[in-house]
């Protein structure tokens, strides 16, 4: 097969040339030498970014002109140089369930889905990393979408600011803190292979867990990877959140099938990455994803052979397994209720956790696996239009 594509190589510079800098996005370093370069004295260089970045990560304030500790002429003088945005919120659906689906607008005209699912104790946004993806995994409808671009980090931390957004969520200032929240939980679960834009997803997942701002704990936070075995011990150490795994398969040759990244790095390699994985991150368990197939990889022998995969690498493991969930044109069928409960159970006497995930938002299309750009969908649709009206023409 052909080597994937690596990371970075198709992020857009944050911001063209002479025009204003966009914030948002920025390490603390980062911004620290912005307001340098825009002629900040380098001596009160680090107050002046932790009082933007309070600003910006704590209250959600997007104008200059609130930021009512710093002088005027200051403040007037950001303004010239620096913008703060995120992307633009183009569409809003509620599923039954209280599910929301997201359409955000990206520089360039691309289009993100980006999901917020509420659940009794907790809520979770699930966040894309690239517009369409380089992998093609044969169950997944972002598979069948071209890689477009990666995000900036700006447009992931974007994200969750836009979702904070809309759930109104930011505090005022001098009212007490809220003690329950809406967004409490992080999945990198949206569009795109996270671990193939790793300097992004890591700058905007440092960006959310920072203590001054948005404040989420490295606990709260589950990267999902197809397996890009050699980005997983930077993922522990560069970010040290939570890690999922996309394993799907218990044999190299269904596995190829199903998740092509398998052809460059095997079961065996991937098992022996995420064996180091726990200590490496100091985190406890890894989640491994598992979406039921009817007739490929839901049978009793490969819920022994998924046991005994974990096992053998002694990997302290969670079972996560997902019903396929169907899109239009996928070649694949949900495995029945009562397979997915056998399954589950071998697995649960193995001892290990094997939780049967819910599907949710499955009537506004926002469950795994379902997201796909509005606009990538209506551009297939006028092409197969196209296509349609030139047979006939030719017929
Ligand atoms: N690219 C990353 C993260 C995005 S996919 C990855 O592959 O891990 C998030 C999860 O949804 C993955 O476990 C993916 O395998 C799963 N998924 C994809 N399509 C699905 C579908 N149609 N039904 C159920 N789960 C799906
Ligand atoms: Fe890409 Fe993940 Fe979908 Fe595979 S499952 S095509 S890696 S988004």
């Amino acid at each position: 097969m052909t080597a994937p594509i690596t990371q970075d190589v198709l992020t857009i510079p944050r911001t063209l040339p002479d025009g204003p800098v966009n914030l948002v996005g920025l390490t603390r370093p980062a911004m620290r030498e912005a307001l340098i370069a825009a002629g900040t004295p380098d001596k009160q260089a680090k107050m002046r970014v932790n009082q933007i970045w309070q600003w910006i990560y704590q209250w959600g304030v997007r104008d200059f002109s609130e930021m009512t500790n710093l002088a005027k002429a200051y403040r007037a003088q950001l303004a010239e140089k620096f913008v703060i945005e995120i992307p633009e919120m183009v569409s809003r659906l509620v599923s039954e369930d209280g599910t929301r689906k997201y359409l955000v607008r990206i520089a360039g005209g691309h289009e993100v889905e980006v999901v917020y699912i509420p659940e009794e104790d907790r809520g979770t946004l699930c966040v894309s990393s690239q517009v369409g993806c380089t992998l093609t995994c044969s169950f997944c409808h972002t598979g069948t979408q071209k890689l477009v671009r990666n995000l900036t980090a700006g447009e992931i931390v974007g994200q969750v600011m836009m979702a904070r957004d809309d759930l109104g969520e930011w505090p005022v200032p001098g009212a007490p803190k809220d003690e329950t929240r809406l967004l409490s939980n992080i999945v990198l679960m949206g569009m795109g292979e996270p671990l193939y834009n790793f300097d992004n997803v890591r700058d905007a997942m440092k960006i959310v867990m920072d203590p001054e701002g948005i404040q989420l704990s490295r606990r709260r936070i589950t990267l999902s990877t197809s397996g890009v075995v050699p980005e997983i011990a930077r993922t522990a150490e560069e970010i040290g959140c939570q890690l999922a795994i996309s394993f799907h398969a218990t044999t190299d040759e269904v596995r190829d099938r199903l998740v092509p990244i398998n052809k460059r790095w095997n079961i065996e390699e991937l098992l022996g990455a995420l064996a180091s994985y726990p200590k490496l991150s100091n985190s406890e368990r890894i989640t491994f994803e598992y979406v039921m197939l009817h007739g490929v990889n839901d049978s009793d022998d490969d819920a022994r052979r998924l046991i005994d995969h974990i096992k053998r690498h002694k990997i302290p493991a969670k079972i996560n397994l997902i019903p396929f969930n169907e899109w239009p044109g996928a070649q694949y069928k949900r495995s029945s209720n009562n397979r997915i409960r056998a399954f589950a159970d071998i697995i649960y006497k193995a001892g290990y956790a094997s939780p049967i995930r819910t599907p949710r938002g499955e009537d506004i299309m926002a469950a795994c696996g379902q997201l796909k750009s509005a606009t990538e969908r209506a551009r297939k649709s006028k092409r197969q239009i196209e296509a349609e009206a030139g047979l006939a023409q030719n017929g």
